[in-house]
């Protein structure tokens, strides 16, 4: 049996160990190692083929990686399937948007906030009086992120029938709903017109400030990273190449190569 004794106050939230992942003969990882703090706004970059999302992928537990620990407040998520992620602070959108396209807004938020609910099928179905208790607060949870993102107005509505841009704020709705401590985001920034960016950064900040939550945020648009990153870690050929400060890694000359040679930016 694994014990694990609390995480003292200064030790990080989340704690990349040495990870590598080989696919076949492909090392698409190669002894990575970073930690996030609680309230950071870590940017991933790398080129074209970097690991980006590889990594995010065994962070968000769809790949396991071939060596290497990934720790979550001191305790490995390694034996955790992806949809048990949510029950431990770890939330995510996707690169192309994974909505139910038939369901409302208000569904779609809802079920996510579901994701973190301790309900089961036989005290639901009895609706017993906790469960009626559980309803309400988290109907409640769910009009709150949803007036929080000004979705007020398409509450209702089909998600299929939104913009791309509004369809990216109900993926951020969903995962807020099942109040994650690290968010994990994919590409947020894709799809997006040079506004949009600017107004999902401003989002971003505001969502680690106003509800404390610690944001990873994988991005090939170099100003949103370099603009709202407290901290960047640079990726190449799934090594890692650089960390720091956003001037830092700008100006890092290992990081300036791979990115000249590559057909990135
Ligand atoms: P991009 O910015 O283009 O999305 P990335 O930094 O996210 O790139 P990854 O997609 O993680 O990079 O790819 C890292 C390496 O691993 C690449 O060489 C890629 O071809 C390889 N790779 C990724 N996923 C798989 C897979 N499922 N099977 C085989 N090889 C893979």
């Amino acid at each position: 049996m694994t014990q694990t004794r609390p995480a003292p106050e200064n030790s990080p939230l989340l704690a990349v160990c040495d990870v590598s992942v080989v696919f076949g003969g492909i090392v698409a990882l190669n002894g990575v190692s970073f930690e996030m703090r609680q309230g950071q706004i870590l940017g991933l970059i790398g080129p074209n083929g970097a690991g980006k999302t590889t990594l995010f992928n065994c962070l968000s537990r769809l790949y396991q990686p071939s060596a290497g620990d990934i720790l979550m407040e001191g305790r490995s998520i390694l034996n955790r399937p992806p949809h048990r992620i949510a029950e431990i602070g770890i939330g995510r959108t996707f690169q192309n948007v994974a909505l139910f396209p038939n369901l409302s807004v208000l569904d779609n938020v809802r079920l996510g906030a579901h994701s973190r609910t301790n309900s089961d099928i036989v005290s639901d179905s009895l609706r017993l009086p906790w469960v009626r208790r559980g309803e309400a607060e988290l109907n409640g949870r769910v009009h709150e992120i949803v007036s929080y993102l000004e979705l007020d107005g398409v509450a209702h509505t089909t998600v299929s029938g939104l913009p791309f841009g509004t369809q990216k704020r109900v993926e951020l709705a969903r995962a807020l709903a099942a109040e994650p401590k690290i968010l994990l985001l994919d590409e947020p920034a894709g799809g997006l017109n040079h506004e949009e960016v600017h107004a999902l950064g401003d989002l971003i900040r505001r969502i680690r400030s106003d509800r404390k939550v610690t944001v990873l945020l994988v991005e090939h648009h170099m100003g949103l990273v370099m603009s709202i990153a407290d901290h960047v870690v640079a990726l190449n050929f799934g090594r890692k190449l650089a960390e720091g400060t956003p001037s830092v890694v700008q100006s890092d000359p290992d990081v300036i190569k791979a990115y000249l040679g590559s057909k990135d930016q």
